[in-house]
C-alpha cells in the first residue's frame, strides 16, 4: 500500500479565468515540487490541455489525471476524471459540441490558450469555454461513466456554481457518490446538512495559478499501485472515507 498525496482540481491557461503563465507544465512542475504524487488538470469544459499536462507530470515524476470541470445546464460545476487520455478527449469533444456557440471575449474573460508540454503556446480557443453546457446535472455522472470516467460536484460549499447553492439540495438520484469541498470549507460543514449523510468528501485546490497550489499536501489515498486505474477505482468506491 502506498500513501499518495493528491489534488484533483486545477486549471491551466486554457481556462479564461486562469493566468496565462499557468501553462500545464508549470502547474505539473509546481505540484511535483509541493510534494504531490497525483494531480489532475480540470479546465472548464475542456480536456484539451491534458495531453501536455500528463506528459509534464511524467517528466516531473508524478501521476497526472486527465479531467475537466464541467459546467452543467444549471451552472453547477462538476469534476470529471478519466483513466485514459483518449476517453477524456472523446468526452471533451462531446462536451464541446454541447457548448453554446458564443465567442470568447479575451479582454473581458481572459485568453484561452493551448499549450504543449514544454510550455510553448500552440493556439487559442475561440469558443467561450465557461458557458453552461447543455448537459444537465442529472446527466453528468452517467455520462462521465459512459466515457470510462467518474464525476462529482465541485466546491459544494461555495456560493458560485455549486450544486447546493444552485439546486438547494443533494439528491442521491444524481448518481454522485462523493463531493468536493473547497479548501476554505469549515470541517463541520457536511455534518450541518442531513442530505449529505453517506456522501464521501475530498477537497480540491481549484488552483488557477501557481501560488494557489497548496504548499504541502493535506490529503492522501492509500493505493496498491500508483496508476490511473487505481485512482479512478478509489474515487468510485462507495464506502465512506
Ligand atoms: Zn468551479
Ligand atoms: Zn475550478
Amino acid at each position: 500500500m502506498k500513501r499518495c498525496a493528491f489534488d484533483l482540481h486545477s486549471h491551466s491557461c486554457l481556462s479564461p479565468c486562469a493566468e496565462n503563465s499557468s501553462t500545464p507544465d508549470v502547474m505539473a512542475g509546481l505540484f511535483a515540487l509541493s510534494g504531490f504524487d497525483i494531480a489532475a488538470l480540470t479546465d472548464h469544459n475542456s480536456c484539451r490541455n491534458c495531453e501536455a499536462f500528463l506528459k509534464a507530470c511524467e517528466h516531473y515524476g508524478i501521476l497526472g489525471i486527465p479531467g475537466m470541470e464541467l459546467n452543467t445546464a444549471e451552472e453547477v460545476h462538476v469534476i470529471c476524471l478519466f483513466e485514459e487520455l483518449s476517453s477524456a478527449m472523446a468526452f471533451s469533444e462531446y462536451v464541446y459540441k454541447r457548448l453554446p456557440d458564443i465567442r470568447n471575449r479575451p479582454r473581458i474573460f481572459g485568453e484561452q490558450l493551448y499549450a504543449a508540454w514544454d510550455g510553448s503556446i500552440t493556439g487559442e480557443e475561440e469558443k467561450l469555454l465557461i458557458s453552461a453546457s447543455g448537459i444537465g446535472v442529472y446527466e453528468a455522472a452517467d455520462l462521465a461513466a459512459k466515457f470510462g470516467g467518474t464525476a462529482y460536484p465541485a466546491h459544494i460549499d461555495r456560493e458560485a456554481n455549486s450544486l447546493l447553492n444552485n439546486l438547494g439540495f443533494w439528491d442521491g438520484g444524481m448518481g454522485f457518490g462523493m463531493a468536493e469541498l473547497s479548501m476554505a470549507c469549515p470541517a463541520d460543514f457536511p455534518s450541518r446538512r442531513e442530505d449529505l449523510a453517506g456522501v464521501r468528501f475530498l477537497r480540491g485546490s481549484d488552483a488557477h495559478r501557481v501560488e494557489q497550489i497548496p504548499e504541502r499536501p493535506s490529503q492522501f489515498m492509500e493505493l496498491d499501485k500508483l496508476d490511473r486505474a487505481s485512482v479512478i477505482a478509489w474515487l468510485r468506491r462507495r464506502n465512506t472515507l
